[in-house]
């Protein structure tokens, strides 16, 4: 299996449009620390860092297909500036705005693009996430929807995949595992979501060779949130930021909760301090894994 991260960072990116805070600043003129340490993580410092909206690229090495998790509202920029071809099949893991507007370029570059996502009906939406596709892409006839049951797998592009609920209140969202069949590769995708998930999810995001954790900001950022922080460790540092993100504490918990071999914190906003918004576990785009 190999993964490319194509999109890391929140619903803004990084650089967000018209900032300048020193993170964005950061971004956009690595210095010379930061450049050496892109470069050895196999992404080219010289177009600075990007941390464009969420969506990863995974290769089946046995069958040469691929999928894309989540339509990036970036997708027209990932797809000219990193390596890989169109995708096979997409899944989408929720209906907001960073997960999903990209799914409107899949006019004139497909004949057909299969897309997964969950059948449970949101409360709140009165519609499941695969009904939510349907009805705002009904006008694109090359996408076709295909609604699948959270916690049984399926196949798609070779992959045995599962949607594993998360909680991103009011929105449902899901989770991923992502099998490999005959190599065993495993990948775990967070999904948008607080630290609090139901005890079946974080068992079926265990093991992974590789999770992608979603971590949003630094605790203390918490400080400026309405809702605040929650899910406390011993220490009384919040591993949620608000009610639905993790904060990068409550991210390097849940990696080391799920048992992953290796893993990534992802969709990461600019509000993380310049100093440690780049530290090696936090993603940014254009990092490749084999596993
Ligand atoms: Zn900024
Ligand atoms: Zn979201
Ligand atoms: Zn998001």
């Amino acid at each position: 299996m190999e993964v490319t991260l194509l999109g890391t960072g929140d619903t803004t990116g990084t650089p967000t449009v018209g900032c300048d805070c020193d993170t964005c600043e950061r971004a956009r003129d690595p210095d010379a620390d930061l450049r050496g340490r892109l470069r050895a993580r196999g992404v080219d410092p010289d177009d600075g860092v990007e941390r464009s909206r969420f969506s990863v690229y995974v290769r089946n090495n046995e069958t040469g297909e691929s999928l894309l998790v989540d339509a990036s509202p970036d997708f027209r920029h990932q797809f000219l500036t990193q390596d890989v071809p169109l995708p096979d099949a997409a899944i989408v893991t929720h209906v907001h705005f960073d997960h999903l507007d990209g799914l409107g370029n899949a006019y004139r570059l497909f004949d057909d693009l299969p897309v997964y996502a969950a059948d449970e009906t949101d409360p709140v939406t009165g519609e499941s996430v695969a009904e939510g596709i349907r009805s705002r892409y009904d006008y694109l006839d090359t996408v076709s929807v295909h609604a699948q049951t959270p916690y049984e797998p399926f196949t798609v592009a070779g992959f045995e995949v599962t949607l594993v609920p998360v909680e991103h209140p009011p929105l449902l969202c899901y989770g991923l595992r992502i099998e490999e069949p005959e190599s065993g590769a495993v990948l775990a995708i967070s999904g948008d979501t607080c630290y609090e998930i139901p005890g079946r999810s974080k068992a079926a995001l265990s093991d992974a060779d590789l999770a992608l954790v979603e971590g949003i900001v630094h605790h203390e950022a918490c400080e400026y949130h309405p809702a605040g922080g929650t899910h406390r460790d011993d220490d009384g540092i919040p591993r949620t930021f608000g009610t639905k993100h993790m904060t990068l504490d409550g991210a390097r918990d849940f990696a080391a909760d799920v048992d992953a071999a290796a893993y990534r914190i992802v969709h990461t906003a600019h509000f993380v301090p310049a100093d440690r918004a780049f530290a090696d576990d936090i993603a940014v785009d254009g990092e490749r894994f084999s596993l």
